[in-house]
């Protein structure tokens, strides 16, 4: 099993100017490997793909483009590599065979694209401890100082620098065994997941949501007019552009920090997780909800619900959105038709219990997914 770490950069100026190269000469490879694949297209040679734009590349590098050498030979492999499942990514959407969101054909990347990142293939760096050595990085491969040390143990496969606010991460993917199933506190639960608490259990346990956005929405407001005042393009406009990008960044990391805690917990407690599909990409259509929606990341935290308790032996399964988790009362099966999105509490008329509704909904999830995991 794969796992990834995302780890915080410290680069000197020097190991910066390097990122900046590498993440440039990747953008160049990939628009000069587009250009010449349309080229292959338009004068209609067959079989056109990565190995022959590659080899093609190769022929005038040397000559066209020395600086190429400047940077490890990954980038160049990485980006051509990347224009290949950019296309097939596209053709595979374009015949029916991929579903979820569309996929368009590759553009062209300039360099107001803010993405910068660049790959590197694992025999390319090594990792001990704080540091990461990278070839072609100062003259002997001075290692870079990592913010942590890597957390998992096993075959490293590869790794992915890239910049995000103002900020240098490596990703490091770790091949890890995957650990034999261990012996749950609890067998069975349900998980509400919603937009006031992150997540109600069955069991009536409960995991808060951290809503550092909202707490920061007059910081927030202050900075999108500081960046409103200045002149488009101007240092000071930068400035306030950087400052925004961080304040986002450090809400992020908040937010995903509440989600990984969460979720890891309930993978690691639970052997069988009852979770319902709670489709939010078709929720953050309603506007009044869209804010909170988006402000808590629901959709990744169900992803997480849904991928870690493979690393525990645990098992997750989903419940379609239209079973009536929360109308229906879990004792007497009695179904709620008045129950509006307010109510956070209702009386049961068929039996006279009182929900609350989200636990209420857990429980119906957990029996919902257990009969769906039996049939
Ligand atoms: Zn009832």
């Amino acid at each position: 099993m794969i796992k990834a770490h995302k780890i915080r950069l410290n680069p000197t100026p020097e190991q910066e100017i390097y990122f900046r190269k590498a993440a440039g000469t990747k953008r160049f490879v990939y628009n000069q490997a587009l250009a010449l694949w349309k080229w292959g297209k338009s004068v209609g040679i067959e079989d056109f793909g990565p190995a022959e734009i590659k080899r093609q590349i190769n022929t005038f590098k040397e000559e066209q483009f020395p600086w190429m050498y400047d940077v490890a030979k990954d980038v160049f492999e990485g980006a051509i590599q990347d224009l290949g499942a950019a296309l097939s990514n596209y053709f595979e959407y374009k015949a029916g065979k991929r579903k979820g969101a569309k996929v368009g054909f590759p553009k062209f990347k300039t360099k107001k694209n803010k993405k910068q990142s660049f790959r590197l293939n694992n025999d390319k760096f090594s990792v001990e401890n704080h540091r990461i050595r990278i070839p072609h990085l100062g003259p002997e491969g001075a290692p870079v100082n990592m913010a942590e040390t890597l957390r998992f143990e096993g075959k490293i496969m590869g790794a992915v620098v890239s910049k995000v606010a103002d900020w240098w991460f490596v990703s490091i993917m770790v091949d890890v065994e995957k650990p034999e199933p261990k012996q749950f506190a609890v067998a069975t639960v349900g998980v509400d997941v919603g937009i006031k608490t992150l997540a109600k259990l069955s069991d009536e346990s409960a995991f808060e949501n951290q809503k550092p956005l909202r707490k920061g929405l007059s910081l927030l407001k202050k900075l999108n007019r500081s960046l409103a005042r200045r002149i488009k393009g101007s240092n000071r406009w930068w400035k306030a552009k950087s400052k925004l990008g961080r304040f986002h960044f450090k809400v992020a990391n908040k937010r995903s920090d509440a989600h990984h805690k969460a979720s890891n917990a309930i993978a690691k407690n639970y052997a069988f997780i009852g979770l319902e599909d709670l489709h939010v990409k078709g929720m953050a259509k309603n506007r009044k909800l869209s804010l909170s929606i988006s402000e808590v990341g629901l959709g990744e935290f169900i992803r997480q619900i849904e991928y870690k308790p493979d690393w525990f032996g645990g098992e997750t399964v989903r419940v379609g959105r239209f079973y009536a988790s929360s109308r229906t009362c879990n004792d007497c099966g009695y179904i709620n038709k008045e129950l509006t999105l307010s109510d956070r509490t209702w009386t049961c008329q068929g039996c006279g219990t009182i929900h609350d509704r989200d636990w209420n909904a857990a429980k119906n999830i957990e029996q919902e997914a257990l009969r769906l995991a039996c049939a």
